[in-house]
């Protein structure tokens, strides 16, 4: 198990805080239509294009449950390892606010459609466990926006209605790292499921934030504020480590904790009071007489179960006995499924262990720089897989092997035709190369002496004059060994 890492808590001197954090994340569910209604969930679309006589609450107008958008949160609450539980409630939760034509939203509150979880995380310094409480299925609410005129506020309803997951964990994370790790491994399982698109720009995926903070080896956990709705891992991060020293300062001074809910302003960095917690009697929760429960039958959950895909945990494994690779490289290769296919793909033509390691530096690397994510890598896993092995059989050296990978990435073509063309073929003839290095010796007669009484340093030399000669293209393994061969003699 992992240790607490906290390199942060929390900058303080002794060290003695320890801070506790659990988090209730807001997944858009991946599907076409929303969860009560058939209206569509395009992101982008015009203002209030999107929305239904349900979703805009028409008196008299009753939901319909959307079967896929709950085969959609079984299978996330699978890949969670979770207790799908065969009987749910919808539930009124009420409240007032302008972006919430209803008056209330519905959720699940007592008996939600997922149970207990968990999920592994690989931490620097080993496994962490991160229990799931539950996860359940509740609709989004409209959105309210402010910043188009000075006088009014408009509503777009398009959200209204979309299927949210909100999946929440126990208070197990201790970190800003852990959280880190949390959430990309939350979108790594809902982006392989197909559940969640993960995609934090758009807002599809959010996170109220649990901070507290308590001293190290106690038992009892603080009080919790609660940072609502941040919709970034760097944000989560820094609210978490300003929200956790702004309560140490307050135990400091001897004050207590208001639990209370918070926001964190962006541009200042700091979380600031919204309003003291409410607890749930104030949302007046009741079941919705509109639907009944929600029951499922064991066949469908078996079904569902047989049809999911190997999950990034179990692909982490197998890469591990298949590939040879270590636990760090299974783990950078299995976080994305595009990213893990392209290497299956490359492993299956080269070498498995080079093309990882290719893979992870100068691919990742280019693709970084250039804004752009593995499907649509300039560079097909094919031809990278040619490139590989081109370097695995020795036809040109690690150096020259980056030139060729810089004329694939602008041509597109494929290696062999760039290496024939540009003549840059390793030079691994033996006697060519012999013929070389006797070239060079006999123009450095007295270098040949100093190495010889004892200058080693002078191997370098040689070994550079070689490679200049050559073009850079003298197998760097054979030209150390026939120069050593030639120095001796
Ligand atoms: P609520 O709807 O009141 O916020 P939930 O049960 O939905 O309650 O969520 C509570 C969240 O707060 C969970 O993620 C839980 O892990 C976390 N949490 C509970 N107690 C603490 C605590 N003392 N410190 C940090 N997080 C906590
Ligand atoms: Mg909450």
């Amino acid at each position: 198990m992992s240790k607490n890492s906290s390199k942060y808590l929390i900058n303080r001197k002794d060290n003695q805080y320890e801070v506790v954090i659990g988090l209730e994340v807001h997944a858009q569910v991946l599907s076409e239509s929303k969860l009560f209604s058939a209206s569509a969930t395009k992101f982008g679309a015009e203002p209030n294009t999107q929305v239904s006589l349900v979703d805009a609450a028409f008196p008299g107008m009753l939901p319909v449950i959307n079967e896929f958008c709950v085969k959609q949160a079984i299978k996330t609450g699978i890949g969670l390892n979770a207790k799908i539980n065969k009987r749910s409630v919808f539930d009124r939760k009420n409240y007032f606010y302008a972006d919430l034509p209803q008056g209330y939203q519905i959720s699940q509150f007592k008996d939600p459609i997922v149970g207990e979880g968990k999920v592994i995380l690989d931490m620097p310094d080993g496994q962490k466990e991160v229990g799931i409480e539950r996860l359940h299925l509740e609709q989004d609410a409209g959105k309210s926006i402010h910043d188009l005129d000075p006088q009014n506020t408009f509503v777009d309803l398009n959200r209204s209605g979309v299927a949210l997951m909100e999946i929440v964990s126990k208070p197990d994370l201790r970190s800003p790292d852990e959280v880190s790790a949390y959430i990309k491994k939350l979108r790594s399982i809902m982006r392989y499921l197909g559940t969640c698109d993960g995609n934090m720009q758009e807002g599809s995926l959010r996170a109220d934030v649990n901070v507290s903070v308590r001293a190290k080896g106690s038992k009892e956990f603080g009080t919790r504020c609660e940072i609502k709705n941040v919709n970034s891992i760097k944000f989560m991060q820094m609210a978490i480590e300003y929200e956790a020293n702004r309560q140490v300062d307050l135990i400091e001074e001897g004050k207590s904790i208001d639990q209370e809910t918070r926001l964190f302003d962006t541009k200042k960095n700091e979380t600031r009071s919204m309003r003291s917690k409410e607890d749930a009697h104030d949302y007046r929760y009741f079941p919705d007489p509109d639907l009944l429960p929600l029951k499922l039958e064991q066949k469908l959950i078996d079904d569902l179960k047989k049809s999911l895909p190997e999950l990034p945990d179990n692909k982490k494994e197998r890469f591990i006995q298949e590939y040879g690779l270590n636990s760090y490289e299974a783990n950078v290769l299995v976080s994305e499924k595009e990213i893990s296919d392209y290497y299956e793909e490359v492993a299956k033509l080269s070498d498995k262990k080079l093309a990882a390691t290719w893979m992870m530096g100068d691919l990742f690397a280019m693709l970084n720089d250039k804004g752009l994510n593995i499907s649509n890598s300039p560079i097909s896993a094919k031809n990278f897989a040619e490139l590989v092995q081109s370097i695995k059989s020795g036809e040109i050296s690690g150096r020259i092997a980056k030139e060729v990978f810089e004329i694939m990435v602008e041509s597109g073509d494929n290696p062999k035709k760039i290496i024939e063309s540009k003549g840059m073929k390793q030079q691994s003839d033996p006697k060519e190369l012999e013929k070389m290095i006797n070239e060079i010796l006999s123009k450095n007669k007295d270098k040949v002496d100093q190495y010889k009484a004892g200058k080693e340093k002078l191997f370098g030399f040689f070994v550079g004059q070689v490679m200049k000669l050559s073009g850079g293209k003298a197998n760097p393994q054979l030209t150390n060994e026939i120069l050593k061969k030639l120095l001796k003699g």
